[in-house]
């Protein structure tokens, strides 16, 4: 089966929201083992939304409609698709019943539009919206099939789960399917990962690789195609063991985690607290940290200490080591990581000092940076990093090179 996804609102072609709509139907598609070939977004006008029909007529059997069923005007979706396949629009009783009885619970007034919502294409199977008012519908016409879903995600994706799904699901003949595992990388850059796995790329078929570089870290994705579950994963399982003999070294981790999540779990797994002193990174380790569920146990505080005064007086950074080394030294980062800890009574503390740019700062040049981990009271570590970029990118793996050291040193301790 080939899908394409039609997306209606002028909205999305003003860029006022995203079309996550796509995005989460090409997923449960993938999942489905059905094709997704093109996604298209046509506006709220009959005339551009019946062309991208045509044209998604020729390239597709199934062709999935989001947005456009609700009351006013420019929601024209069903009328369209009405007139373009020659079905009319007929009442459902049921979706009648219930808009009358949300009106009636609310105690709003129930306008004759909004009766509108309760039209569908004569003989389509609806598919009930719990959460909203707009059903939507399945439907078969000359050997293609059309499904049309509501706009807001919060109806649409629990109608497709319930509903959608295994309307289409009964469609399919041959139920191939697609799974896919992302494997997160840190530390090396696109071009070089790419270069050590080039002969994976080069021969790529079943299963395929994709990289994706973003925020400086690298991404694999692993898909693979088969009838049966066992032997995707059986797939994905030889590439993995390929790029990890290949790249293993900057592995942090798989599907939806971040260095930042990985070290929380690698903190809580070991029962450990955590305070930090940061002077480039502005507190954004902290921050970091901070949105992720469950830090609240590992987190004991932090200060940021923008300033050499704040370094001095709040963090007690000794003056001989500022006259003789500069706050953007190995010297100063162990101190303030062995500080804050022994401060905030945590079992890790963790610094960040260095120089963001644009210019330098103590004959230092833009991109040094130290980061200082001081773990009980073990000597600490201090690791000095030459990064290149812009100040937001040096402060962002700043960050993320802080949380890859701290995660090694937890693997080492235990
Ligand atoms: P309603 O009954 O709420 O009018 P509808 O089916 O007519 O629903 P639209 O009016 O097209 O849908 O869109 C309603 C809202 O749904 C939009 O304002 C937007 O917030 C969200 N929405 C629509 N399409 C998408 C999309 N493709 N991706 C994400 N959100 C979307």
């Amino acid at each position: 089966m080939d899908a394409e996804i039609i997306a209606v609102g002028s909205e999305l072609l003003l860029g006022q929201i995203a079309n996550t709509n796509g995005q989460f139907l090409s997923r449960q598609f993938a999942e489905m083992g059905i094709n997704v070939f093109y996604h298209t977004v046509a506006g709220d006008n009959a005339g551009r939304l019946k062309s991208a029909i045509e044209a998604a007529e020729k390239r597709a059997n199934l062709i999935v409609f989001t947005g456009g069923l609700g009351p006013t005007k420019d929601d024209l979706t069903k009328e369209t698709i009405s007139k373009h396949l020659g079905k009319k629009l007929v009442y459902d009783e049921a979706a009648l019943a219930s808009i009358k009885a949300y009106f009636q619970k609310t105690g709003r007034e129930m306008t004759e539009n909004n009766k509108k919502q309760a039209l569908i294409l004569e003989g389509s199977e609806v598919l009930p919206n719990d959460h909203g008012m707009a059903p939507g519908m399945v439907l078969d016409s000359n050997g293609k099939s059309y499904m049309l879903l509501p706009g807001p995600p919060k109806e649409m994706n629990p109608m497709f789960v319930s509903y959608g799904h295994k309307s289409l699901m009964g469609k399919l003949d041959k139920h191939e399917i697609i799974e896919s595992k992302v494997l997160r990388f840190f530390g090396i850059g696109e071009a070089l990962l790419e270069t050590r796995i080039a002969d994976l790329l080069d021969g790529q078929g079943n299963p395929t690789i994709a990289p994706l570089a973003s925020d400086g870290e690298v991404t694999l994705r692993i898909t693979a195609k088969n009838e049966s579950r066992e032997k995707c994963a059986e797939l994905i399982q030889q590439a993995e063991k390929s790029i990890m003999e290949r790249v293993g070294k900057y592995y942090y981790g798989e599907g939806d985690t971040s260095l930042i999540k990985e070290l929380v779990k690698e903190m809580t797994a070991r029962g450990l607290t955590i305070a930090s002193a940061e002077s480039l990174t502005g507190g954004m380790f902290q921050e970091q940290l901070t949105t992720i569920p469950g830090a609240g146990k590992i987190f004991k505080g932090g200060v940021v200490a923008y300033s050499t005064e704040v370094k001095e007086k709040v963090l007690k950074i000794t003056p001989e080591t500022i006259s003789s080394h500069g706050v953007v030294s190995m010297e100063c980062a162990g101190e303030m990581a062995v500080n804050i800890r022994t401060m905030m009574d945590a079992d890790v503390g963790i610094s960040f000092t260095g120089v963001a740019g644009p210019d330098e700062q103590e004959g230092k040049p833009v991109g040094t940076v130290f980061i200082g981990i001081s773990i009980g009271d073990k000597k600490p570590i201090i690791e000095r990093l030459n990064l290149s970029g812009s100040r937001a990118q040096i402060r962002m793996r700043s960050v993320k090179y802080g949380c890859r050291f701290l995660i090694r040193r937890l693997k080492d301790l235990i």
